[in-house]
């Protein structure tokens, strides 16, 4: 893993282009969204409409207007200390792999947002129900 990490980089793709990176960026936004369910739930409503859903996330993020050499440098690290990072997050994943790991739990009932972060995008239950 660390060599293909490596080597991509070294072809000029930086690490969204690495294997694995989706994964990444999802399991971040993914604990983000655990702390705060806003930061996602907007898009779940959605989501059907993948078009409306980055148009939105795109308004949302210009709405905040956080400084972006801040927020990516917090990204760098894998740090997202609030919401408007949490959405260049979000947007960072969409453009690499994009709505599929943005889901709702399909436990009867529940329809909590979560972003799925296993390597196969197969998740279908929130935190709360996976565990069960
Ligand atoms: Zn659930």
């Amino acid at each position: 893993m660390g060599r293909t990490t490596r080597t991509s980089q070294r072809a000029g793709r930086g690490w969204l282009g690495a294997p694995g990176a989706a994964a990444r960026l999802a399991a971040v936004v993914d604990a983000a969204a655990e702390r705060s369910p806003d930061i996602v739930t907007p898009y779940v409503r959605v989501a059907g409409n993948p078009d409306r859903a980055t148009a939105l996330l795109w308004s949302d993020i210009v709405a905040d207007g956080a400084p972006v050499a801040e927020v990516w440098a917090h990204l760098r690290q894998g740090v997202v200390p609030d919401g408007a990072s949490a959405r260049h997050a979000l947007l960072l994943l969409v453009i690499v792999d994009g709505w599929r790991r943005v889901k709702a739990c399909d436990s009867p009932g529940c329809a909590a947002p979560f972003v799925d972060a296993t390597p196969g995008a197969s998740r279908r239950r929130c935190a709360a129900h996976a565990r069960r």
